[in-house]
């Protein structure tokens, strides 16, 4: 998958978390994890640049994405620790800053993988359980009908939620 197909199923991914954030009020980190899950999109394809390491292999399962939302979690729990306690209103709830930004890490990764799970080659999401890849074999990774179809999809959906939760429509 492209860097555009992958834009678009990680906002496909985000639109029905977006809108219930943005139902419940929670415009801001709306904007943050749809925002992040955007701007780290391409996270796991890391895994091209590190000598080693397998592409499609340890970046691209939930142990990574566990692993990157951790990491949020560490920097957030530092942030906090330094600058004193701060949670995310989510409407009618709110959580900790540091479990917020474990979902936004996570959530990033996943909709990454997502992406993969189109293409034949698939993804192990379960790493370094099975062997196996899951792919759905809905298109290969070069298609440019597929990539720019989802990158107008995803953005089509985002749009769509957002505004219906906004009300706009
Ligand atoms: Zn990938």
């Amino acid at each position: 998958m492209f860097r555009t197909g992958h834009y678009g199923v990680s906002l496909l991914v985000f639109a029905p978390i977006g809108y219930t954030l943005v139902s419940a009020g929670a415009i801001a980190p709306a904007f943050v994890l749809g925002a992040t899950m955007l701007w780290l999109s391409m996270l796991p394809d890391v895994d091209h640049k590190l000598p080693g390491i397998p592409h499609r292999g340890p970046t691209h399962s939930l142990l990574f994405a566990a692993l990157v939302g951790g990491l949020f979690w560490a920097v957030a729990t530092v942030a906090t620790n330094t600058l004193g306690a701060f949670t995310v209103s989510l409407g009618e709830a709110s959580v900790g800053l540091a479990v917020f930004a474990f979902a936004v890490g996570f959530l990033t990764v996943v909709g990454h993988l997502v992406g993969d799970a189109l293409t034949p080659m698939g993804v192990n999401f379960l790493w370094p359980l099975s062997g196996n890849g899951y792919s759905l074999s809905l298109t290969t990774a070069d298609n440019s009908v597929w990539n720019y179809g989802l990158f107008v999809v995803g953005v089509f959906a985002t749009a769509a939620w957002v505004s219906a939760a906004l009300g706009v429509v």
